[in-house]
């Protein structure tokens, strides 16, 4: 079974080409972010908690996430995986290693679509117009950024040490365009 990470910074496009990928495969789907949305809009106790920290835009708790894969990757273990918006830090990633070590299911692998921080800025405050995003706001982007740097550009060098990952230019081109190069990878995976 596959277990494929789609990486990439805030707006870098994670959830745009995981919809067009999710067209063509059979993949078992999982956008953390999306999830915590749901919990928020649902006013859930996981709601509530993670509410001020996406907003302020810091990460959730390592815990919390691990605990959400778990379950959805034990749940799905039948069919290949494509992961949005996790691992996001070192922590996390050494917990999928070890859950996916558990099942048998072979080792992750990474694609980042790289993108360029000005036009991941601009991206984001188009976005915010559109869907209103409350974390799309210029000072929790720029949070977001600092996360990203802090915690999670990290696990890029994580997975290019175990020989594990690609990249692949999320900046130029139509989303579908960059969908070709990402669709061609993943067959090869
Ligand atoms: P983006 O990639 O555009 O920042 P996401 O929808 O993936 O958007 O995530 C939105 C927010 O949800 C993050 O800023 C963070 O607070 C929280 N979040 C999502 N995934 C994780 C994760 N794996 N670990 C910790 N926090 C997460």
């Amino acid at each position: 079974m596959r277990n494929v990470i789609l990486f990439g910074a805030p707006g870098a496009g994670k959830g745009t080409q995981s919809a067009i990928i999710r067209e063509k495969f059979d993949f078992a789907y999982i956008s953390t972010g999306e999830i915590l949305r749901a919990e928020i809009k649902k006013g859930s106790e996981l709601g509530k908690q993670a509410e001020q920290i996406i907003n302020r835009g810091e990460l959730v708790s390592d815990e919390i996430i691990v605990g959400m894969i778990k379950s959805f990757i034990s749940e799905n273990n039948s069919k290949d995986l494509l992961l949005d918006g996790f691992p996001r830090t070192v922590k996390q990633a050494e917990a999928l290693d070890e859950i996916l070590k558990t099942l048998n299911r072979g080792e992750a692998k990474v694609v980042e679509l790289e993108v360029n921080k000005d036009v991941l800025m601009q991206r984001l405050l188009k976005r915010a117009e559109i869907e209103g995003r409350k974390d799309d706001n210029e000072t929790t982007i720029r949070e977001r950024f600092n996360q990203y740097d802090a915690k999670t550009a990290a696990v890029a060098d994580y997975y290019k040490k175990k020989n594990s990952y690609i990249s692949i230019d999320g900046e130029h081109g139509t989303p579908e365009e960059i969908s070709v190069k990402l669709i061609d990878i993943l067959k090869k995976l």
